[in-house]
């Protein structure tokens, strides 16, 4: 395959003082030394340096601006090409200059994901490690791109590679079992191997699963809706929430909506609040939607926070609200801790069924670290999840990963019915594929560009 130079701004829009424009191909540093005046060519100063001088637009030798140029020479780098980082302080302006005079100097604009999808042709990464790379780019919490990190760096794809391994070994046995079709104690032993096996990768497939919802509420942020009577201290406990913690306001790269969601961090777990019924916090919302659909609105949070008054008795919509949430992940929360009690505990304490409780002031910051200490555990399940744990996060991983369950199951149970071997065979070829398409090693090409144009530009 023969591949141009590739050109495109690769810092996020009006992101950051610095922005870089990133050439990456055989012909990188040529097209660099063309709009580039410094102590020395970029072409003959040694690999992995930053070079500082001065970018000029070779028709006119006008000075465009002033910047720091990262050169990395193949085979060391991410894409296994030369790469040129030119970092300019200029604001949009003076980067889509220099853009601009890449691309009249020989250079073509990236499509997106392009740099990560060279990276994967070029044989750098796998694919799971490409979508991670557009995963961190995602990522809305120092854990989740740790996460994202550790799948980067292959832990992923260790373990499908293992469990690959696993299936060519029953794969071989299952050959020897056909090849030698007269010994009993042959095929006796095949089956044994191969259901103990095969029960391993399915519990292994399992395991990763079962870390998907994680995975996914780790890059989406765990949707949470709070919920209670007018007055009873939402925004207050909203704002204080906010104030501790960090609010995060994200574009959504990669898709059309454009849309910004509102993000806090609490100990690593991402809320991201949301508009069920058309607020954030919804007050009333039995009242305003009927009890149905506020069962349905509700049921659809990952998350609730469910605020009560200290200072005020149980109403006919707290008990409708109760039953609501019965079922689902909530916190009841009494605020105004700090005025008169006229809330019932005792019944309190029977309506509430295995909710965690917390009681806060918010007027006085009371409880609300006690409040982000449940959120947290509710997440993590009180067992503190270790960070380099391999989440798949990845909605195509998942369905694969699922296809790849139902296919070695089939084989189990084939297995056990004493189907002849050589179907059996079919279902465990079907599953090192199915796995083999998470690491990339099957997949098609149409997948690979559809997946890559996904990817944030400049990525
Ligand atoms: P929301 O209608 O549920 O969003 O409630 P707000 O957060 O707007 O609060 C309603 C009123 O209660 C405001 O005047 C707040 O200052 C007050 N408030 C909120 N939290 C507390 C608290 O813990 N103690 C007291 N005494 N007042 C509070
Ligand atoms: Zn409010």
């Amino acid at each position: 395959m023969e591949f141009d130079t590739i050109t495109s701004i690769s810092t996020p829009m009006g992101e950051g003082a610095i922005a870089i424009v990133r050439l990456s191909g055989p012909d990188a540093l040529n097209i660099a030394d063309r709009i580039y005046k410094g102590k020395n060519k970029l072409a003959s100063v040694a690999s992995h340096t930053i070079n500082y001088g001065h970018i000029i637009d070779p028709s006119t030798d006008e000075v465009v601006e002033e910047v720091m140029v990262a050169v990395m020479k193949a085979p060391k780098t991410f894409t296994r090409e030369d790469i040129v980082e030119i970092n300019c302080h200029g604001g949009l302006v003076t980067v889509n200059r220099v853009l601009e005079l890449t691309l009249s100097n020989g250079a073509r604009m990236a499509e997106p994901g392009e740099f990560t999808k060279r990276a994967f042709l070029h044989g750098r990464i796998d694919l799971s490690q490409a979508e991670a790379v557009m995963d961190f780019i995602r990522a809305k919490t120092e854990r989740a791109s740790k996460v994202a990190l550790g799948q980067m760096e292959g832990r992923l794809s260790e373990l499908i590679k293992g469990l690959r391994q696993s299936i060519l070994e029953i794969l071989a046995q299952v050959e020897v079992n056909i090849d030698y079709p007269e010994y009993d104690d042959v095929e006796e032993a095949t089956n044994q191997f191969l259901l103990k096996e095969a029960k391993y990768i399915e519990t292994e497939i399992d395991k990763l699963l079962n870390t998907g919802q994680q995975g996914k509420i780790m890059r989406e942020g765990l949707s949470t809706v709070i919920v209670g009577k007018p007055n009873v201290g939402k925004s207050s406990m909203l704002n204080n929430l906010i104030q501790d913690n960090k609010a995060i306001v994200t574009e959504v790269a990669g898709t059309t909506r454009d849309v910004l969601e509102e993000y806090v961090n609490v100990r690593g777990v991402p809320l991201r609040l949301v508009d069920t019924a058309g607020i954030r916090e919804t007050e009333d919302i039995v009242e305003k939607i009927g009890v149905e659909r506020s069962r349905k609105a509700l049921s659809e949070a990952d998350l609730i926070l469910f605020v009560l008054n200290y200072n005020e008795a149980l109403t006919e919509n707290d008990y409708q609200l109760f039953d609501i949430i019965k079922d689902e992940d909530a916190i009841v929360i009494i605020n105004k801790m700090d005025l008169e009690q006229n809330l019932d505990m005792n019944e309190l304490k029977e309506m509430i069924g295995d909710h965690p409780l917390v009681q806060t002031s918010m007027i006085e910051q009371k409880g609300i670290d006690e409040l982000e200490e449940k959120i947290s555990e509710l997440f993590f399940g009180g067992q503190v999840q270790s960070q380099d744990m391999t989440y798949v996060s990845n909605s195509r991983h998942i369905a694969l990963l699922k296809d790849a369950k139902s296919s070695i199951n089939d084989a189990i149970h084939s297995a056990e019915d004493g189907i002849p071997i050589d179907i059996v065979q079919i279902d465990l070829i079907k599953t090192w594929e199915l796995l083999g398409e998470v690491i990339g090693e099957e997949a098609r090409d149409s997948l690979i560009d559809q997946l890559f144009s996904q990817f944030c530009l400049g990525k």
